[in-house]
């Protein structure tokens, strides 16, 4: 309650909340009759237990526990008053806290979601470019061969001569794969059906999560996930490693086309779970939930601007 009082006089009361009581109250006449009585309720209140109006009623210091009550006239039911601060300092050292756990989670559902799109970016190149790596391996074994080295001798899986494949033309690879259509094995991009397996199911919770944005506003929280996930692609295609196994360098042909597309079945997936993730937790909390428990999660309609869930 936050009630305005009358006070009677700017002097403090007679007793400090902190002491002792003065006398072992036994009922309540003789407890009210030695309370301290510090102010007077001017405004309308309601008895909780009979309804009396406790306007004018005299707010006192209850002896055992030091606190501000109105004792009601009729029925002798306690209303408790709430001295400021509602919940001292440690309100605000929760709040902090708390605040810090949601970053956290926020920061680390992104990484988590962007590492597993440069995961499946990686798979996907390995596994659309295994045409190139019979291309790669063929003209290195003609190579080495040309050199005087047997053919089932080179080791081909492992380009040990860097000078010779960054003398190649690129271009040429897939070029005489037959084109971009026929030079990447477009089968590999069926990784993204398990990669949206795994990537719809967390943005319908992250839409749970971000229920106070709606729409486009909703959609642009995947963002720094598709940026993370871009960076984290173009490191391991441009940072420090020095694979040149065969694969590698096959997959490198293929990673200017193949990366972008990644990028866009990713977001498919996560567009589709921010976009359903709410209405399957309305469903979910309707199929699941008796109608009076589903009363502390009617925020699940109201963020959406639907009314809350019938409650009978
Ligand atoms: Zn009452």
């Amino acid at each position: 309650m936050s009630e305005r009082f009358i006070s009677p006089s700017k002097s403090p009361p007679a007793t400090p909340p902190t002491a002792p009581p003065a006398a072992a109250p036994d009922d309540g006449a003789s407890a009210a009759a030695s309370d301290d009585r510090v102010s007077m309720l001017s405004a309308d209140r309601a008895c909780t237990r009979c309804a009396f109006n406790l306007f004018g009623q005299p707010v006192v210091r209850e002896r055992h526990y030091g606190l501000l009550i109105i004792r009601c006239p009729e029925c002798g039911t306690v209303a408790s008053l709430q001295e400021y601060p509602l919940l001292g300092r440690w309100a605000n050292r929760w709040g902090a806290l708390l605040a810090g756990l949601w970053f956290l989670l926020i920061t680390a559902a992104t990484l988590s979601v962007a590492g597993i799109i440069a995961g499946f970016t990686v798979g996907t190149t390995l596994q659309t470019s295994d045409r190139l790596v019979n291309a790669i391996k063929d003209a290195y074994i003609a190579h080495e061969a040309a050199l005087g080295k047997a053919a089932d001798q080179v080791s081909w899986w492992w380009i040990t001569d860097m000078n010779w494949w960054n003398a190649q033309d690129r271009s040429k690879f897939i070029a005489d794969a037959g084109g971009w259509m026929r030079a990447v094995r477009w089968r590999g991009f069926a990784l993204w059906i398990m990669a949206g397996c795994i990537l719809f199911p967390i943005a319908a919770a992250w839409s749970v999560m971000m229920a106070h944005r709606r729409g486009l506003r909703l959609v642009l929280t995947l963002l720094p996930m598709l940026g993370f996930a871009l960076v984290f692609n173009l490191f391991s295609r441009f940072g420090v490693s020095t694979f040149t196994s065969v694969q590698d360098l096959a997959a490198s042909l293929v990673w200017n086309v193949v990366m972008p597309l990644s990028l866009l079945c990713a977001s498919v997936s996560l567009v589709a779970g921010v976009l359903l993730g709410r209405p399957l937790a309305r469903l979910v909390v309707r199929a699941a939930m008796p109608p009076r428990l589903r009363v502390p999660l009617s925020w699940l309609w109201t963020c959406d601007g639907l009314p809350p869930p019938r409650t009978s």
